[in-house]
């Protein structure tokens, strides 16, 4: 099937699985390769019949072209490979051609991997806290850990862009564990200065949650540091009760057990509606910045918000707004029966000595 598809001058090769190259000439407008891609896509697609059983499958085809990808052969290779990779990424069953910019975005992505994975041992990361306001008052209720890495190359890298790359190297796995671990002491820190249990929430990503050890790792991180477990709150988002709801259910319910207390983040920017919720033992809903930010203005963003203060006093759930900047934000949220805030309005993320030193203060001003 494959030599049917092929020219005199096109090299096509089988790597492993569905991943396939293509190696072939430059023609004017590249449409050749194109045009032999598809066939070849076609020609794979149609079922192959093996001791009677019809067989699927389809092909990830990678296309570099000679001489304007390169004039080497290795070179050519080499560039068709990564192209196969995209077709991977682009949900496979199609072919891409060789691309500089994604051939960039992957070897800084490699680059930063390789930077983030020293991170931990040279002391880059840092933990900021964020207070979480009684808006009656502004007292300081509790805070969140955002996760800080700042290195001498790159400079601050965002957890936007960190996060995502922790996440697909498995470095979440040891990241997340130090922010626990990180996030406790700071409990039992501010504990010791003020004779006060300042509960600090941590973003816990999918892949630590769903990991077997989780609960028991939780149970020795509140052990090892001597704090109450309901001072340590877990952020948990819509994603992770999305991949499977019944150990989502089961691992929560084990968490609460424990005491910790589990948080909402980023309510209302997933697929996750109120009743859907009601099936989850959370304590407490996050809602999203997004519905934050035009809450004095769109109808739409303010019902959305008051249906969740009706449901949540329902449930007995705890409410907080996030991304609160503005005075007006605030005072709406309060009207609306919201009773706690965070945002730049009370407090930007602050390094861990800055926190300690509002924190004694107890109350942030306008
Ligand atoms: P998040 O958990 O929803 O955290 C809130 C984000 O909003 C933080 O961004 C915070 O700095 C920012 N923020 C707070 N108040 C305001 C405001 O008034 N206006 C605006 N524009 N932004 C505000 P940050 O620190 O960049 O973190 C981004 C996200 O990265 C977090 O969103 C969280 O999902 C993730 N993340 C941060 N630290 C960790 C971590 O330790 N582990 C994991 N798994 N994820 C983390
Ligand atoms: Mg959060
Ligand atoms: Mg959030």
């Amino acid at each position: 099937r494959l030599k049917n598809c092929l020219r005199e001058e096109d090299t096509f090769c089988r790597h492993s699985g569905d991943e396939f190259t293509l190696m072939t000439y430059c023609s004017a407008d590249g449409l050749d390769a194109s045009a032999v891609a598809t066939k070849i896509l076609e020609a794979i697609r149609f079922p192959f019949v093996v001791d009677e059983s019809e067989l699927f499958m389809t092909a990830s085809i990678g296309i570099a072209l000679f001489p304007k990808d390169s004039s080497d052969d290795l070179g050519l290779m080499q560039k068709a490979e990564n192209a196969m990779h995209q077709s991977k990424k682009n949900g496979r069953d199609c072919y891409c051609y060789f691309s500089r910019e994604f051939s960039q975005q992957a070897e800084e992505t490699l680059h930063l991997t390789t930077l983030l994975h020293k991170a931990l041992e040279r002391q880059e990361l840092q933990l900021y806290y964020q207070p979480q306001v009684d808006l009656e008052n502004r007292r300081i209720v509790a805070a969140e850990a955002l996760l800080r890495w700042h290195n001498d190359e790159l400079g601050w890298v965002s957890p936007e862009q960190m996060i995502p790359i922790a996440e697909e190297s498995g470095l979440i796995l040891p990241i997340g564990q130090w922010v626990l671990e990180q996030t406790a002491k700071q409990i039992r820190s501010h504990y010791e200065i003020k004779r006060e249990w300042l509960p600090i929430a941590v973003n816990i990503s999918v892949k630590q949650f769903i990991k077997d050890d989780f609960v028991t790792c939780v149970m020795a991180i509140i052990e090892r540091h001597d704090i109450p477990a309901a001072c340590l709150e877990l952020e948990l988002t819509e994603s992770l009760m999305l991949s499977d709801v019944d150990l989502a259910i089961n691992k929560m319910g084990e968490l609460h057990a424990l005491g910790v207390s589990l948080a909402l983040d980023d309510f209302g920017t997933g697929y996750t509606s109120l009743a859907y919720l009601k099936r989850f033992p959370v304590d407490k809903v996050k809602l999203d910045r997004a519905f934050v930010t035009d809450i004095h203005h769109s109808k739409s963003d303010a019902a959305l918000a008051k249906s969740l203060v009706a449901f949540t006093r329902e449930m007995e759930f705890e409410l907080i707004a996030e991304g609160i900047e503005e005075e007006i934000q605030g005072e709406y949220l309060k009207a609306m029966g919201f009773r706690y805030g965070q945002g730049y309005l009370y407090s930007r993320p602050l390094p861990e000595e800055e926190f300690a030193k509002l924190f004694s203060t107890d109350v942030l001003t306008a």
